[in-house]
């Protein structure tokens, strides 16, 4: 399929420098849903700025407008892989879900309630975080009807079951109420890249105890990324499927700005390589979240960050 209208092209830094222009993502059109083209979206990237989860550093709140301006510097053409995107899907900057940050079960509900809009309209979200308990309200749109299989690239599981406690959202635990809520079928869910200190197991425990595929770093090195990325589409299979991308997967000497960094990780090359061995997944969302501007002193997480997306999309389309 071959997207002709030219509303839906980015603007070319042929026309206008890339460094110029209001930024959007990927400098596609600005389509929120009260746009008369929204309907003919078929990828929508939202921003969710928000960090109400955050138990240690904050910031992710401000790593949507940190994003859109990385991502001016993405070109139309994938230069690994040859996809253009833009070309086969019409792909446009939906906007910002507007939070509430003094509360966050008005925040997860306006979450919910914004993607869905773009589950009744057929649009495909990839979102820019915002921290990781984005992902829960995200999953409750998109997994309405039955739960999906999960590709979660990070170096925690996010799958505690509390904090402090009796607090239940928190960016440690979205996935854990994932499962808990059905949004997620367990079977199909799979964590790659795990490591660092711990409080505890609890996280690992529960992951065994209900079928959840954890692959620790350790065995990422080992067996080498290929091999490991085989075994994941394999978990997920056929059938719909979400990815989420905690950018601190990715080694904190490559990715310094965000919150809760750990050691011994992969390269910025491997963090984009996993990413496109999913180009025969059933991808019906994704997520790149943990940018913390606050911490990314040379822009380089959140120039990172852009560069996962448009992967992320080009799998996606
Ligand atoms: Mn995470
Ligand atoms: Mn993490």
């Amino acid at each position: 399929m071959t997207v002709s209208d030219g509303f839906f092209q980015p603007v070319s830094g042929m026309d206008l420098p890339r460094f110029a222009g209001v930024p959007t993502f990927m400098r596609l059109p600005s389509v929120p849903p009260e746009h008369a083209r929204f309907g003919e979206v078929d990828i929508g990237l939202v921003g969710v700025p928000w960090d109400g989860g955050t138990t240690n550093r904050p910031g992710p709140r401000h790593g949507p407008r940190q994003l859109r301006d990385a991502s001016t510097m993405i070109r139309a053409e994938n230069g690994a892989t040859r996809v253009r995107p833009f070309e086969r899907v019409k792909c446009a900057d939906l906007g910002d879900v507007g939070p509430n940050p003094a509360d966050l079960q008005d925040t997860m509900e306006r979450v919910t309630a914004f993607y869905e809009k773009l589950v009744d309209a057929g649009i495909r979200p990839l979102t820019a975080g915002g921290d990781h308990l984005v992902s829960l309200p995200v999953l409750r749109a998109l997994a309405k009807d039955a739960p999906l299989g999960m590709v979660h690239f990070d170096s925690h599981t996010d799958l505690f079951k509390s904090y402090f406690g009796g607090t239940m959202y928190t960016h440690g635990t979205p996935f854990r109420r994932a499962v808990e809520e059905g949004l997620l079928d367990q079977k199909r869910v799979v964590q790659i890249g795990i490591r660092g200190t711990a409080y505890d197991f609890e996280d690992r425990d529960f992951a065994a105890a209900n079928g959840i595929r954890v692959i620790p770093i350790e065995e990422c090195f080992a067996r080498g990324w290929a091999d490991v990325m085989t075994e994941a589409c394999e978990i997920v299979g056929s059938a719909p499927t979400y990815v989420s991308y905690d950018i601190d997967f990715v080694d904190p000497a490559f990715a310094p700005g965000t919150g809760t960094p750990e050691v011994g990780g992969p390269n910025s090359f491997e963090a984009l390589s996993v990413v496109r061995t999913l180009a025969d997944v059933n991808i019906v969302g994704a997520d790149l979240v943990e940018v913390s501007p606050p911490f990314d002193a040379t822009g380089a997480t959140a120039y990172l960050g852009a560069s996962l997306m448009f992967e992320l999309l080009c799998v996606m389309a």
